[in-house]
């Protein structure tokens, strides 16, 4: 329920719901890969009900059917009451007493509090208003042991597991879920008194709209929110936001002098206000410091959270596929190399080993955040061959150059982002990925996972369009890095 979040969400949800931003074909994805999973959570009750029906009135007649039947398990149970409406993944009957319990199905691995229980709490809230006796919930979620080939049985974990640990103490769900029961009222009452309202509330954007979950109205507040507004402050603390709120200050023209701005942020502020650019005066320094060959690499990896390829575990990253762009010295036409595994076998052996071979004389290893190291890291610990020395080489010779942009370089253009699609363009205009199939990550982790369930027909040119997407991340680093050495005043123009 979006009242808990924020009322206007709420509002907007009931009154103007065009607003929200359409789900990309990626989180459709991974929306039907928690549907999947909540499927195969109903084998672990094999005289389970299904409730299906074309509309929910439908469904809800057939779980009062299946109640009445005496029905012990019901999958998808729906009811409807005071105009609330919910759908619960498993409603069990416990013992005799008619008692009942609603578990919960989640395609994560971890249980996260703050977003989990305000949900299951609100179905307690619903079923029991419906005039169910629920003394019991708990969650299910993904057995992080769990290894592709093992009984699909011990895919799940039940209980109460957290990023920090877990505990098999069921307990814990339900003790958090009665504590929440008058929280979930609270919220009710907050949502119908929204709904009388005429127009939207005036809320700002802040912290709230990312937590526990990004709000789909986001774009449409940010479009309407001051452009110097002091969120979009980087890095900007929760205690500075609302001491700033309780001065009165919601534009960062107007910050007081007293107001302590990191350096990061002042040249934020800078280019905002003033359209001046920064360039750090060690940049040249660090430019200069980087030994040739070098060589700028970028990987692709799929998460699944049901483990396709043997012994992977759920969510654990998969490369399959890497490109490298590698210069001999700062003039040189750069040297590709690229590798695309086949889709049909785990694709992290030939990645490692073709790569290894390809970065070896590398004297620099130039990425983009961490991602890489961390890719490299992972495989290492899954024992995978040769990823074990390039970690060594990784920590000898790797530079992010995310680092250098972020800590020696600002543009107006940059607007507060650093991201390789957006500091490429501000750099190098007319340079971009708007020519490409693939336009992003989430597009190719998609593509390849559909190849890998054998759902692309034309399967060479996907191949094609993955080896130019992940190429055209190596050339824009090669570009940016480029630009940098001219504002660095190290290449002419
Ligand atoms: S973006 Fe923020 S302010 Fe706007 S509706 Fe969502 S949570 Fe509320």
């Amino acid at each position: 329920m979006g009242a808990y979040q924020c009322e206007k969400r709420h509002w907007l949800s009931v009154f103007e719901p065009e607003r929200a931003t359409k789900l990309t074909d990626a989180e459709l994805e991974r929306m039907a890969q928690g549907t999947h999973v909540t499927e195969l959570a109903r084998k672990r009750w094999p005289n389970g009900v299904l409730i299906e029906g074309k509309n929910s009135l439908e469904a809800v007649e057939l779980t009062r059917q299946a109640l009445s039947a005496g029905a012990t398990v019901i999958f998808e149970a729906a009811f409807l009451v005071g105009g609330l409406f919910a759908r619960v993944d498993v409603l069990e009957r416990m013992g005799r007493r008619n008692r009942y319990r609603v578990i919960e199905v989640k395609s994560s691995l971890d249980l996260k509090p703050e977003k989990h229980i305000p949900d299951i709490a609100f179905q307690v809230h619903v079923v029991q208003q419906s005039g169910l006796d629920v003394t019991d919930a708990a969650v299910l979620t993904l057995n992080r042991e769990f290894r592709c080939g093992d009984d699909l049985k011990d895919l799940f974990d039940e209980g109460w597991v957290t990023n920090e640990g877990r505990t098999k103490d069921v307990r814990q769900v339900w003790k958090r879920v009665r504590k929440a029961l008058p929280e979930v009222k609270e919220a009710i009452a907050r949502a119908r008194a929204v709904e009388a309202r005429s127009t939207a509330p005036d809320i700002e954007v802040g912290r709230h709209c990312r937590t526990p979950n990004e709000c789909p109205y986001l774009a449409h507040c940010e479009a309407s929110r001051h452009i110097w507004h002091v969120s979009r402050l980087p890095r900007i603390k929760k205690q500075q936001e609302a001491e700033l709120r309780e001065a009165g200050v919601h534009t960062f023209d107007a910050l007081p002098d007293s107001f302590d701005l990191s350096p990061l942020q002042r040249r934020f502020v800078r280019a905002e206000c003033e359209g001046v650019p920064y360039v750090g005066e060690r940049l040249a320094e660090v430019l200069e410091g980087i030994a040739y060959p070098l060589a700028f690499i970028d990987f692709e990896a799929v998460q699944p959270g049901l483990p396709v390829f043997r012994e992977t575990q759920p969510y654990e990253r998969i490369p399959f596929q890497w490109s490298a762009h590698i210069l001999s010295h700062p003039d040189a036409e750069p040297k590709h190399l690229e590798f695309l595994a086949d889709e049909g076998s785990d694709p992290r052996f030939g990645f490692a080993g073709t790569l290894r071979e390809a970065i070896a004389d590398a004297a620099t290893l130039c990425y983009y955040s961490s991602y890489e190291p961390d890719t490299i890291r992972g495989l290492a610990q899954a024992g995978i061959p040769h990823a074990g020395p390039m970690v060594d080489l990784m920590a000898e010779r790797g530079l992010d150059l995310l680092d250098v942009v972020r800590d020696h370089l600002y543009l107006p253009e940059f607007r507060g982002r650093f991201s390789i699609k957006t500091v490429l363009p501000a750099l190098a205009p007319g340079f971009g990925y708007s020519d490409l199939q693939i336009q992003g990550g989430d597009h190719a982790q998609l593509v390849f996972a559909r190849m890998i369930r054998g759902e692309i027909e034309d399967v060479a040119a996907t191949r094609t369009a993955l080896l130019d997407y992940c190429c055209r991340d190596t050339e824009a680093m090669v570009i940016v890095f480029r630009a940098l050495r001219r504002l660095a005043g190290l290449n002419p123009e």
